[in-house]
């Protein structure tokens, strides 16, 4: 491709809407424009990328049975009704964009597909005999994202690797589940980078099947923190981490009593009032829970003061307790505020000083939607408290000394507190927890049986029982990929594209076009590169060869061959993007040299 023909436009300056490095580069590389929020025009540069990181993903989906279809994206609300996702995708996380067809018919643009799959199982799939199945496709996904944002890391529209598989048994499901992660593996060793896979599910700790997992593309700038032992036996993403907290230090208050503490209502006020650990303090926070059905329950969340609670933990344990309050699960959680306690016209709250047994009178009277008791609980941390102190439910007062079972009844307890570096590995308390930032870029779930119930989708078994499909789901961020490649491999001259997802592998540069010797061996080159499958990009534009220069290391190409002044001798210089080496080799030996780098560079160890 002659670059002079090409619709490429760099920028020397970075651009004002871009933070990240790697958001910087591909708009100043020509590989992205933006159209609105979240939404890019992939140029042809990047496309060329995208075809590149979709080919690994095809060979390596395909290698272990995967067969690519392509779904709707445009689904019937209907179908999201039946699996009951269409409130929560629309309103609740809002993350679907919804419309009304001319027949007055809802749809909504698909931000995933497990819908459309499963009544495609329910349709097809009959009996044991058909089982295992995997589809997959790539395609466009459409995501409302509140914050989209770093270019292609948070889209609202991106592309996406989305694969599904059904069993006829949990071991199938779990059979294939292995084959995703190590076909993850490999594509993500293929494109280069350099990644690591965490649980992303707390249920399922300790277990070689962990229920699901994510791939994690390591950059400081990515948007997930990592917690990992150093001898590598856990690694998990922090939302849903655990791990031994630090131990409490031991109580001066070996008695129940009253304590006069004015103008203590944080945590560190408190703790410098009375001169104590925060271990000591039991901390009380007020939370709302809406759940699906429009019922609001009061939760009071008692955990040790040291700790922070880790919101993601609680929403699925809220999640959990949907049937309780007849719905199906949870919308939303927020802090109790002030604009929801006039709401509920009760006793007044003692913010700042509450203790475990809050009266449920500060929820006023009885209303429809919301539940009449406050639901307690307390995290592990504080079921294991002694002797400490807390709230007593009056402004300018705690208590100390307190014992579950004798001043308060211990509430169903819980495990929602935040993992963070510094605590002990649980698995193995000698191991102490790092972190680390990462981008996730792909995810590996077991489903089992959660869409196929609702949906219905089932087959019948050897014995002629029908029963539910097993069910995996498995996703890349194709788009995510890319920029994530660039977050890892870049200097301060531009993007290090790694050999096999670089948009060419050889970039021909002509110093001088006037040159006609350096015109003529160029073209030739270029034809001979060509012809040996050396994708080959060649910059013949009339342009200062500085310009050249600072425009070849700005988009990354790995090879850059120069034919300057030693033409003379019948040599041209080969320059390595990511080394910055330079070597003079006779023209004739420059399609050797490079099909020989190039084949080293894309083998990958197994
Ligand atoms: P995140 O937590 O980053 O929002 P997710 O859990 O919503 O991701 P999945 O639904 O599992 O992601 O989607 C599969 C993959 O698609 C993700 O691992 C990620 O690489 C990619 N992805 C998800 N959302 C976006 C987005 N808004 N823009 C680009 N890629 C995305
Ligand atoms: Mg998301």
């Amino acid at each position: 491709m002659r670059l002079s023909q090409m619709l490429f436009v760099t920028l020397r300056e970075d651009p004002v809407e871009a933070e990240l490095p790697s958001h910087k580069l591909l708009l100043r590389g020509c590989f992205i424009r933006r159209l609105s929020p979240g939404i890019y025009t992939y140029l042809p540069l990047l496309w060329r990328v995208l075809q590149k990181i979709s080919a690994i993903i095809r060979q390596e989906m395909n290698a272990i049975g995967g067969q690519e279809c392509l779904m709707p994206q445009l689904q019937p609300a209907e179908i999201w009704r039946e699996s009951g996702r269409w409130e929560v995708y629309t309103q609740a996380e809002g993350i679907m964009f919804a419309l009304t067809d001319r027949q007055g018919r809802e749809q909504g643009l698909g931000p995933t597909h497990e819908e459309v799959i499963t009544l495609l199982a329910r349709d097809l799939i009959r009996s044991y005999r058909q089982l295992p199945q995997t589809l997959y496709q790539i395609q466009t996904k459409f995501r409302d994202e509140i914050r989209p944002r770093f270019g292609l890391m948070r889209g609202r529209e991106f592309i996406m690797k989305d694969a599904y598989s059904f069993h006829a048994s949990e071991e199938s499901l779990r059979q294939t589940y292995q084959d995703m992660y190590r076909a993850y593996s490999r594509i993500l060793r293929r494109c280069g980078l350099r990644f690591r896979v965490v649980d992303a599910d707390a249920g399922a700790i300790g277990g070689p099947t962990a229920a699901s997992q994510e791939f994690m593309v390591l950059a400081s700038a990515g948007e997930d923190e990592i917690l990992y032992t150093p001898d590598g036996s856990y690694a998990a993403n922090v939302e849903k981490a655990v791990s031994l907290p630090p131990e409490a230090v031991e109580s001066p208050y070996q008695s129940f009593q009253v304590l006069d503490t004015p103008g203590t209502e944080t945590i560190e006020k408190l703790a410098n009032f009375l001169k104590i650990s925060p271990t000591l303090i039991l901390k009380n926070i007020l939370y709302q829970a809406l759940y699906d059905n429009g019922m609001q329950v009061v939760v009071l969340l008692s955990i040790r003061a040291d700790q922070e609670v880790n919101e993601v933990k609680l929403a699925n344990h809220l999640s959990r307790l949907a049937e309780r309050y007849q719905a199906n699960k949870l919308l939303t959680l927020a802090l109790v505020d002030a604009e929801m306690q006039t709401r509920w016209q009760g006793d007044p709250i003692p913010v700042g000083y509450i203790a475990p047994d809050l009266s449920d009178r500060c929820l006023g009277k009885t209303r429809k939607n919301l539940a009449p008791q406050i639901l307690r609980l307390a995290d592990q941390t504080a079921a294991l408290m002694k002797n400490f102190v807390t709230g007593a439910n009056e402004i300018g007062k705690h208590v100390a000394g307190v014992n579950w079972g004798e001043q308060y009844p211990l509430p169903e307890v819980v495990d929602v507190r935040k993992a963070r570096a510094g605590d002990r590995s649980l698995l193995n308390p000698e191991q102490i927890l790092e972190t680390t930032r990462g981008i996730e870029i792909g995810h590996i779930f077991q489903l089992g049986l959660k869409f196929s119930r609702p949906l219905q989708a089932t087959f019948t078994d050897e014995q002629g029982t029908e029963q539910p499909l097993w069910m995996g789901c498995y996703g890349i961020g194709v788009s995510r990929l890319a920029q994530a490649a660039v977050e890892q491999f870049h200097d301060a001259n531009g993007i290090i594209w790694p050999v096999a997802i670089a948009p060419y592998h050889v970039v021909v540069v002509v110093p001088n076009v006037s040159d006609e010797q350096q015109m003529t061996v160029a073209e030739q080159l270029v034809q001979e590169l060509t012809t040996a499958g050396i994708e080959t990009l060649w910059d013949d534009r009339d342009e200062r060869a500085g310009v050249k220069f600072k425009d070849a290391d700005l988009i990354g190409i790995p090879y850059r061959i120069t034919t300057g002044r030693s033409l003379k001798q019948g040599k041209v210089e080969l320059t390595e993007r990511a080394t910055g080496q330079a070597i003079e080799i006779p023209v004739e030996a420059v399609v050797a040299t490079l099909k020989e780098r190039i084949e080293a560079a894309l083998a990958v160890p197994d």
